[in-house]
């Protein structure tokens, strides 16, 4: 199908036919979407939505009549080479979530690889996300930082997940959910100490917005003294462990295996001295690695 670029008012910009745009859409405050994003929705031949109900709001709103399609965790596998033909067929197709950025902790990203996959051209329309809103406005360091998206919802696993995080010197973000927040902070503050920086931003760009910016131990006690602080949506934003944490840790590292590799083959030594110093299983087989052959070259 032949299909020519449609201008967007006021934008300066066309939609190119057999195109897949990646709309961000708002977090909370409606006003957040771009003029761009406004153009091209109302511009694409469909919208590719997590959940058409709740886009379908965002376009009446907009005053936008688009045609949608739904896409999500459940269908994507299905969906995803019907819209890839689509796109090859020359038609635009913008791909929204619920809220924020598509593929953030949301559906999109097998869509968004099979476009590649095939050759069709990709084209992000950046907007709001809540992990960014959550930094920029956290006071934790923001030059380097790592997303952890949502911590896994067993106890166990999410400790050994913290565990392995508790000497990143990267500032660390994490979705939460009003209903896990209080086990969540719990375990940071176990695993990285009550007096680590961190920043609890709840309900962004929304009425009942908090940024309350303390320490993982003040953080745990107030979500569990105060339902109030646990209600809505939730980012949290950990200071990244100080240099000398890290240091210690490897030298402790360091020690543990010198006594162990004498006895215990590699990975079993790198077994225990994860579990003793709270280092990931993969680093602590590694520095196991590098001693066993610094002792023995041969090997
Ligand atoms: N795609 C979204 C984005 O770009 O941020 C994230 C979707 S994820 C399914 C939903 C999680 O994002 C929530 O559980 C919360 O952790 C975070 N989140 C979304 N909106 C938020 C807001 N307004 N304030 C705080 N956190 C928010």
């Amino acid at each position: 199908m032949e299909r020519d670029a449609v201008s967007g008012p006021g934008t300066g910009l066309s939609i190119e036919p057999g195109t897949l745009y990646v709309v961000a859409t708002p977090i909370g405050h409606r006003d957040d979407i771009s003029a761009r994003a406004v153009a091209l929705l109302s511009h694409v031949d469909v919208v590719a939505a997590e959940d058409t109900r709740h886009t379908g709001r965002l376009l009446s709103m907009l005053g936008l009549a688009v045609a949608q399609v739904s896409l999500h965790e459940h269908n994507e596998r299905d969906r995803v080479p019907v819209l890839v033909e689509r796109l090859k067929q020359g038609e635009a197709i913008a791909l929204v979530s619920d809220a924020g950025t598509p593929g953030i902790s949301d559906p999109g990203y097998p869509l968004v690889a099979a476009a590649h996959a095939a050759g069709i051209r990709v084209v992000p329309v950046p907007g709001p996300t809540a992990m960014v809103a959550a930094l920029s406005a956290s006071g934790q360091p923001t030059d380097r930082f790592v997303f952890e998206g949502f911590l896994p919802a067993r106890a166990g696993t999410r400790q050994e997940r913290l565990r392995n995080l508790a000497t990143e010197p990267r500032t660390l973000v994490f979705y939460e959910s009003g209903h896990r927040v209080v086990a969540a902070l719990a375990d940071l503050a176990q695993a990285f100490g009550d007096d680590r920086p961190a920043t609890l931003a709840r309900e962004l760009t929304k009425v009942h917005e908090t940024i309350r910016c303390t320490t993982l131990g003040a953080l745990a006690q107030c979500v569990a003294d105060d339902a109030d602080q646990r209600r809505g949506e939730i980012v949290l934003v950990v200071a990244g462990a100080p240099e000398s944490a890290t240091v210690a840790s490897e030298e402790r590292l360091r020690e543990v295996l010198d006594a162990l590799l004498p006895e215990l083959a590699p990975s079993r030594a790198a077994a225990v001295a994860a579990r003793l110093t709270g280092t990931s299983r993969r680093a602590a087989y590694r520095a196991a690695l590098d001693r066993a052959e610094r002792d023995d070259p041969e090997a």
